[in-house]
């Protein structure tokens, strides 16, 4: 599915004031910006911009203040040095946000100008989308851009409400991220093997339902695996489980042999007795999980079956580690098939933050061809859902 959407060059912004709501949310350590991801990702539209002639206003949230006003923890003041410090350009910093002062600073922008306001959470009615912060904000400037695809999906002032106002267009982050998160669902070179790890069945069963309507390969890892197990009557141990979901699961498995979509399950697991201490670390069979013991990985013999599907895929989307990787002693599996991504030519896209933290730890980033920056807004795109930021935008 292309996207649908007008974008920045489908708009004249010469001369133009330029209202860009960035997702500069990122975390910080004494004052000091510790991953700049977010703030990387929002320069190719900035640049454009500022190479057009616009005068740039940006706009973030950063954190969760309490929305009565300035809280130093929350400041975008290390966000916009970082933005200067990355670019090299000359970026203006305001602490403030909707009073008299950010309006005379907004005025006063010029043509090729960088000026960034305050958290736009320092005021509560911020996230209630009140019709006035809206109002506000796009009274700043000529256009609207949107480029925070990590906050697309919430229908908040910053995000949805400058739209009602002033042609509102989307920056080159969002297109992609986008374009690609439904690309996977429209024509996906096949093999297409989607594979769903992570913790729980209940916060992914929109993920594997939508992705079952488009992949030829499902593989299930993580804790979500033992919630299938029980699904197909195999005792489970101590292993995370979701007795409420287990006819969800079942359900899913009808579901994908309905539709020839075929499911990978572990075949082996490693277990341990207790999760804090893991005396005893063993590899049983997935129909031989112990009473008193918890599943942790997959095991070696899935290692080779989940490598073997990756290694035949030419479109792979990944969500959900394998298993506890933020323990070494249950991270082989995980770390085994982000490599086996890493070293295909597929097409790779990665979603959801705990994956992507987990091939930053490998340091296998730069092998995938997308990872996409949103962890909430990329779920509910692959969930099959609209996000409430792109549906405000000019249609293209
Ligand atoms: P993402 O953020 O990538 O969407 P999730 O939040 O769904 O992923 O799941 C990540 C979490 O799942 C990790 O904290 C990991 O420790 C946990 N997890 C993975 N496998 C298991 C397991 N077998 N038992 C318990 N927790 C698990
Ligand atoms: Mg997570």
């Amino acid at each position: 599915m292309a996207f649908t959407k007008k974008t920045v060059r489908d708009i004249d912004v010469a001369g133009k004031k330029v209202l860009m709501r960035v997702d500069f949310n990122v975390p910080l350590k004494d004052g000091v910006v510790t991953d700049d991801t977010r703030v990387r990702a929002a320069i190719p539209t900035i640049q454009y911009l500022k190479e057009q002639g616009a005068g740039i206003i940006l706009i973030s949230h950063l954190g969760r203040p309490a929305g009565t006003g300035f809280e130093p923890a929350f400041t975008l003041r290390p966000a916009a040095e970082k933005l200067a410090e990355l670019t090299g350009y000359d970026v203006k910093f305001i602490e403030d946000t909707y009073g008299d002062e950010a309006a005379a600073a907004c005025a006063a922008v010029k043509p090729g100008d960088i000026l960034v306001l305050e958290n736009v959470r320092f005021l509560k009615a911020e996230k209630k989308n009140d019709p006035a912060v809206a109002e506000k904000l796009a009274s700043y400037a000529d256009i609207f851009v949107l480029d925070a695809f990590g906050t697309a999906h919430r229908a908040q002032g910053s995000v949805v409400g400058p739209a009602a106002y002033i042609p509102a267009v989307a920056g080159f982050l969002l297109e992609k991220e986008v374009d690609t998160l439904t690309s996977i669902f429209a024509e996906p070179e096949r093999p297409f093997v989607a594979i769903v790890g992570g913790s729980k069945v209940s916060s992914k069963i929109g993920v594997l339902d939508h992705l079952i309507d488009s992949a030829d390969t499902l593989i299930i890892g993580g804790g979500m695996a033992y919630t299938f197990f029980l699904a197909k009557g195999y005792s489970v141990g101590t292993s995370l489980q979701e007795p409420d979901w287990i006819e969800a699961a079942g359900k899913m498995l009808e579901k994908a042999e309905a539709k020839g979509c075929k499911i990978l399950l572990p075949i082996d697991n490693v277990v341990t007795d207790d999760f804090a201490e893991n005396n005893v670390i063993e590899t049983v069979d997935s129909d031989k999980i112990p009473d008193d013991r918890m599943g942790m990985d997959i095991g070696p013999k899935t290692v080779e079956l989940y490598c073997d599907a990756v290694k035949g895929a030419k479109t792979v989307f990944w969500n959900g580690p394998m298993g506890v990787f933020e323990k070494d002693a249950f991270a082989k599996g995980t770390e085994a098939v982000a490599r086996a991504i890493a070293d295909s030519d597929c097409t790779s896209i990665i979603g959801g933050g705990d994956s992507v933290a987990a091939i930053n730890k490998f340091g296998l980033a730069d092998k995938m061809s997308w990872i996409s920056t949103g962890g909430g807004a990329s779920m509910e795109l692959v969930e099959g859902k609209a996000l409430p930021g792109v549906e405000a935008l000019l249609d293209a």
